[in-house]
């Protein structure tokens, strides 16, 4: 029978287990393993049963227990230490903190808060609204900032299906549930008004429809984390559906997502701060295109505030933000049809002071090879926000290059995206047992140092390698317990009775060498690239003496059937009876699962098509529990390979046929598999130890170790990006925003004028025919700048090293100064170079706006190089 209404019973707790409750619905437990001990002592069995959730154990706990527990005094005392200790984290002073107080004027700039916006966030198995590296990516930034004292919100949506749970058939073929998460069993709250009842917003959809959510909050440790929930009794039924699940659905349904991410979250942050009191952010930062519409909402705040037009709008919103882009992929780039954003930001769902033609604007691809009736999310991100950045070295090359059509006439290397490479949440990611040896070789302190980039990780260097190899063997140990677990539930759902699974007990073996390779199922990630030649893959499985096993993860997206396929293949070879004991594919990659598998697993492998993983984190997650990493150089990889803490696929990206590609890049795989990673891993001196395999793992934790944290991740983006942004909106929002709108009307002048300005004759003397190192170049430059003044812009000499096509390579810039107008209404400027290096050198001028309010001279995209037209004048005596 159906039932006709549904709703949750709360427990309601003894008085003096009151802060269980606490400790529940924050997060922090999730990466505090002492707090997880107190909820696993309330009743072992029925932890493990609830798969180590609080919420859902204080909810199944019988009351009985609990009574009893209530009196217990030992359990108490506990309980209060436990509870003092999240109190303290939550109140004492962190890193943050320390930096120069707050208040106008601040010198090192750090917003009074920062709201984060990702459609995704991966922070814990129990809160399960996240698919993959981008989602865990901003759990790990909110917990770092939490750790840090960084007072940001998080806004995300609550998924009422969160991603899909994967099975597979007795084919092979991935099977998708979506099982109903209740929030009323989830680690959430509802914000609410003082009278009690829900916190709302509401957003418009055309056709006068209107859209509303409540807000839940996960708290993270210190952070709050706002979830807005379509499924209300305000809204029709098709409204109601809008948050049903993550990248599901039609494009509008996922636009409607978006439309509510964006301007409802920040509605949703308005009225957060209002009922709590919370400081408004001052700067407001998007994890992706996905949330760029916040940029919109704003500009809208801002003319309805405070009148402001567009144009001064978006500089004040342009100042505050920050896009960080997260793929190289462009179909992984989020694009709308040009009509449908026009139908839902025009018509009878426009905003005053928001015109449809300026949205659609700001996501056109203008652009050579950009498509007229496409909407890009990730364009307009960059258009709305005055610093952008990608998640490694490499990414921020490759999407300065992506972007450079947004900046005509600018190298890509001046395309203003920078990068902050990604990091992972130590105390989330690194195994108890890994910080249990950390602790008794080092000190007690160390485990709690793993959170923190300075605190002394060359001493990881003084641990035995008896100690080392026997904690790898233990991890690997664990790992392959939990995955025949796994292997044998899978098959159990594959259709295989219990007769036919005894193999399944036999399954790996704890002291081979593990290979571990788990991601989403995205083509360029390449799954099956292991499979390329199966015999030598079988070979590698089965040496006599050397022999390998790999255990596989990763879920294909719903409506990828490509990923599907390539799952099958990995599965259906995994299932043969002669490797099904060295290859198993677990399936329902997520949190929990990956939380066994880094720290069990000897090698990490990844080989994505090289440039197209922006960053990867799995194998930082990895190296931090001594999983040595084996991967193309792609991503982080790229940046912190040095030669010995792991190992490099050497990557064939100049080949263009796909297949012969894959084939070298497979190739190569295996000759390192055979002769580098297993040779060294089996080599065993005297006594019994593999001592340098376990050199290049002190190796890892000693130098990757600082270097991949989400602390180290979130100081960057504090000192880098917030603090600076920070600093830009309030010089905009000073007397009355008046710097936006000087700023605005500056811009407009300066792209009128721009026609105007040009480069007409360059003149260049002190060196003769033959120029030498020590000599000074004299450089006189007339440009004519229409109506604008020399204030207005920033005449430049460009030099150094060219290469054979006359380009110059790593140019240095230095400005030019102006001297004075001559009777053409000219600008004459000059300047002077010293040749400080041999061989070939080359020189250029060019003219670019210059604005004290601007974060870069290339920002509004305007440039004026020679054109070939202009006099050169070598040689001529100056003076
Ligand atoms: C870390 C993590 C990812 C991301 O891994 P990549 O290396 O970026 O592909 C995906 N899923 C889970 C469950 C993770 O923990």
């Amino acid at each position: 029978m159906r039932a006709i209404r549904r709703f949750t019973v709360r427990t309601v707790l003894p008085t003096p287990l009151e802060p269980l409750g606490r400790l529940a619905m924050n997060l922090r437990w999730s990466w505090h393993p002492e707090t997880r001990d107190l909820f696993e002592s309330v009743d072992p069995e029925t932890w493990a049963a609830v798969g180590r959730d609080p919420v859902r154990l204080l909810g199944a706990v019988p009351t009985g227990k609990l009574a009893a527990l209530a009196e217990d005094r030992r359990f108490l005392a506990r309980l209060q230490v436990a509870a003092e200790d999240l109190d303290d984290y939550l109140t004492g002073a962190r890193w943050y903190q320390t930096l120069p107080e707050p208040g106008a004027g601040r010198p090192d700039g750090a917003p009074t808060a920062i709201a984060y916006f990702s459609p995704e966030f991966g922070i814990t198995a129990a809160l399960p609204q996240y698919s993959g590296g981008l989602g865990i990516l901003a759990g790990d930034h909110l917990k770092a900032a939490s750790d840090l004292g960084v007072p940001i919100i998080g806004v995300g949506l609550l998924y009422k299906h969160g991603y899909f749970r994967q099975s597979l058939s007795r084919d092979a073929w991935q099977q998708e549930r979506y099982p109903l998460l209740d929030p009323n069993e989830l680690p959430l709250t509802l914000v609410r008004h003082p009278d009690g009842s829900a916190a709302r917003i509401v957003i418009g959809l055309p056709g006068n429809r209107e859209l509303h959510a409540r807000i839940w909050k996960a708290q993270v440790g210190r952070v709050p984390l706002l979830l807005l929930d379509s499924d209300i009794e305000e809204n029709e039924p098709f409204e109601r559906e809008v948050t049903d699940r993550l990248y599901g659905g039609t494009s509008e349904h996922r636009l409607h997502q978006e439309m509510l991410l964006g301007v409802g979250g920040v509605r949703a942050v308005r009225e957060f701060c209002a009922l709590t009191g919370h400081p408004q952010p001052e700067v407001f930062h998007t994890n992706e295109g996905h949330a760029g519409f916040l940029g919109v909402e704003r500009i809208r705040e801002f003319h309805e505030t405070r009148g402001l037009d567009f144009d001064a709008a978006l500089e004040a919103v342009r100042a505050g933000t920050v896009f960080t882009t997260h793929t190289p992929v462009p179909a992984g780039i989020d694009r709308f049809d040009r009509e449908l954003i026009a139908r839902h930001f025009g018509g009878d769902n426009a905003a005053p002071g928001v015109p449809v033609d300026r949205v659609l604007a700001l996501g056109a691809e203008s652009f050579p090879g950009g498509e007229p009736g496409v909407f890009n999310m990730a364009v307009m991100g960059l258009r709305l926000a005055q610093r952008a950045n990608g998640v490694s070295e490499l990414h921020g090359h490759v999407s300065q290059g992506m972007f450079a059509g947004l900046w005509p006439g600018f190298d890509p290397a001046e395309v203003p995206i920078g990068s902050i490479t990604n990091g992972v949440h130590a105390p989330t990611w690194v195994d108890r047992d890994v910080l249990e040896l950390a602790g008794r070789e080092l000190g007690p302190d160390f485990g709690a140092g793993f959170g923190e980039e300075g605190h002394g990780w060359a001493a990881l260097d003084r641990i035995p390698a008896q100690a080392v190899w026997e904690l790898r063997r233990t991890l690997r140990a664990k790992l392959v317990a939990e995955a025949r677990v796994r292997l044998r539930e899978s098959w159990k759902q594959r259709g295989a009775g219990d007769a036919e699974l005894g193999w399944t007990e036999h399954a790996l073996d704890p002291d081979v060498l593990t290979i571990g390779f788990a991601r989403r199922v995205p083509s360029y990630k390449r799954l099956t690239l292991m499979l390329r030649d199966k015999d030598r893959l079988r070979a590698l499985l089965l040496h006599p003496t050397r022999p390998i096993q790999i255990v596989v993860a990763g879920k294909a997206h719903p409506a990828d059937e490509g990923g599907k396929r390539l799952v099958q293949e990995l599965v259906k070879f995994s299932d043969g009876e002669d490797v099904r004991h060295r290859i198993v594919f677990l399936p329902d990659y997520d949190i929990a699962m990956a939380q066994h598998l880094y720290p069990g697993c000897d090698v990490w492998l990844n080989n994505p098509l090289r440039p197209l993983e922006a960053c990867g984190t799995s194998g930082m997650k990895a190296a931090l529990n001594g999983c040595l990493n084996l991967s193309i150089l792609d991503g982080w990889w790229d940046e912190w390979y040095d030669g010995s803490n792991g190992w490099a696929i050497p990557t064939a990206d100049g080949i263009e046929d796909p297949d012969r590609r894959d084939d070298l890049e497979a190739n190569a795989l295996y000759d390192l598999v055979e002769h580098s990673v297993a040779a060294r891993f089996y080599d065993r001196g005297a006594d019994q130890l593999p001592s340098r395999w376990l050199e290049m793992v002190k190796h890892t934790l000693v130098s990757l170790g600082p270097k991949v944290l989400a602390s180290r991740m979130v100081k960057d983006y504090v000192n880098s990006l917030y603090a600076p942004a920070a600093i830009a909106a309030r010089s905009m929002a000073a007397e009355e925003l008046a710097g936006a709108r000087a700023l605005a009307d500056w811009k407009a002048e300066v792209r009128a004028s721009w026609p105007q300005v040009r480069v007409d004759h360059v003149e260049s003397g002190g060196i003769g025919d033959a120029p030498e190192v020590g000599n000074t170049l004299d450089l006189r430059v007339f440009v004519s700048l229409g109506d604008l003044k020399p204030t207005d812009v920033e005449v430049q000499v460009v030099h150094g090293r060219v290469d054979g096509g006359d380009a110059i390579v790593d140019g240095e810039v230095a400005p030019l100064k102006p001297v004075r107008r001559d009777e053409h209404g000219r600008w004459f400027y000059e300047g002077s170079l010293a040749l400080d290096r041999t061989g070939p050198f080359g020189y250029t001028v060019r003219v670019m706006p210059a604005h004290n309010l601007l974060a870069t001279p290339a920002e509004l995209g305007l440039i004026a190089v020679p054109t070939g037209d202009e006099g050169v004048a070598d040689g001529l005596p100056l003076r």
